[in-house]
């Protein structure tokens, strides 16, 4: 860390301090560490900026800061910086103790800069957000970009990666940084391909030649229906030799209804703005609704589907997958809607062999990528 309270409880910012005024500092002060109160040490060391180190057997989280953390959220600052918004590094919030690594206001809004480098737990992430938004600030948390498994457009997803998703004009993004290449990305999620694996249009650029507004642009990405139409087919061709204990409970309430998991209809599939929030595969709830509660209905009856609300980090804007799937189905004909309430117009055709569930994939395809081309 770059800051530290002095004996009477002063911050001190070594920040843009020279070599010599530092050396001073560190053989006549004592320093104290702003949230855990501990006694912390002035660092000099030739290949790292002057900074505060915790004694190794402190318990506090801003203990063993990495090198990596240091010098992005000092080009995160001084980024802030060039662009004349008065951030401070390493701002102090005592109310919420809090001490996010870089804070700025911009416009009416207030922002804290989180430049996240370890992995932590979602609870953490939610607890900290929480404290952030009940002190009326924005958290940006921006991920180191070595903690981003795969390699674009395909991801591998995480838990801790889908803590930090944003929805912006229900368009779903997260950020990430690299301090080495100075390359800030703000990752557009086309499509959830499974619990585990993310589908994104990466939009990098260079620090320098991005401002701060820059960053909230929204910019959405299609669904890629070539990799949905691949991806459905795998799973109905390829046999689930390892099956995870959720998958074999979903086989199993299949095995019940008498239905073959290749042969799901196309609609079991379908590939939702909000899905990449909730960690269930699609088809997985997707057929359990539509076996156990569109199938048990006939035409022309009220349908009744349990609401399923997700949320992106800031948890602000509740989302409802459930709505957002009866809309799809509305599309297509399968539902309508009569005030409040959802009715259905047509029987669901569960196909009679593997070549059939395919093509009826490829109609689906055409049908949804032409809309796609529409709007
Ligand atoms: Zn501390």
């Amino acid at each position: 860390m770059f800051s530290a309270l002095d004996e009477s409880g002063v911050l001190c910012v070594l920040y843009r301090r020279s070599i010599k005024e530092i050396e001073r500092l560190k053989t006549d002060s004592f320093f104290y560490c702003p949230t855990c109160k501990e006694k912390v040490q002035l660092r000099l060391s030739k290949n790292r900026a002057p900074h505060f180190a915790h004694v190794p057997k402190s318990s506090c989280s801003y203990k063993g800061e990495s090198f990596r953390h240091q010098k992005g959220k000092l080009l995160l600052f001084e980024w802030l910086d060039r662009q004349q918004l008065k951030p401070e590094l390493e701002y102090f919030l005592p109310d919420i103790n809090q001490r996010p690594d870089v804070y700025v206001e911009w416009k009416t809004y207030k922002f804290a800069l989180e430049f996240q480098c370890s992995v932590i737990s979602p609870s953490e992430v939610t607890r900290r957000t929480r404290h952030y938004l009940d002190a009326g600030i924005v958290p940006l948390w921006i991920v180191s970009e070595d903690k981003i498994k795969g390699r674009p457009p395909l991801l591998s997803f995480s838990e801790f990666l889908r803590s930090f998703i944003y929805c912006f004009d229900d368009h779903l993004h997260f950020y990430s940084f690299s301090p080495e290449t100075k390359q800030f990305s703000i990752l557009d999620i086309r499509q959830s391909l499974s619990p585990r694996k993310l589908l994104v249009r990466r939009r990098s650029e260079l620090l320098e030649t991005i401002s701060f507004p820059d960053i909230f642009r929204v910019n959405v990405a299609s669904v890629k229906w070539e990799w949905w139409e691949r991806n459905v087919y795998r799973y109905r061709t390829t046999p689930h030799l390892r099956p995870s204990r959720a998958e074999r409970k979903f086989l199993q309430f299949l095995y019940v209804h008498r239905i073959q998991s290749s042969l799901l209809p196309s609609i079991c599939f379908l590939p939702l703005r909000s899905q990449p929030l909730y960690d269930q595969p699609a088809y997985q709830w997707q057929a359990r609704v539509i076996i156990s509660h569109f199938n048990s209905v006939d035409k022309g009856e009220k349908v009744r589907m349990p609401s399923l609300p997700v949320a992106d980090v800031l948890g602000k804007k509740k989302m409802d997958l459930m709505e957002e799937y009866l809309e799809e189905l509305a599309y297509l004909g399968y539902v309508e809607k009569k005030g409040k309430d959802w009715y259905k117009k047509r029987e669901v055709v569960f196909s009679k062999n593997i070549e059939h569930a395919l093509r009826q994939d490829n109609q689906l395809m055409i049908q949804l990528k032409k809309r796609d081309h529409k709007s």
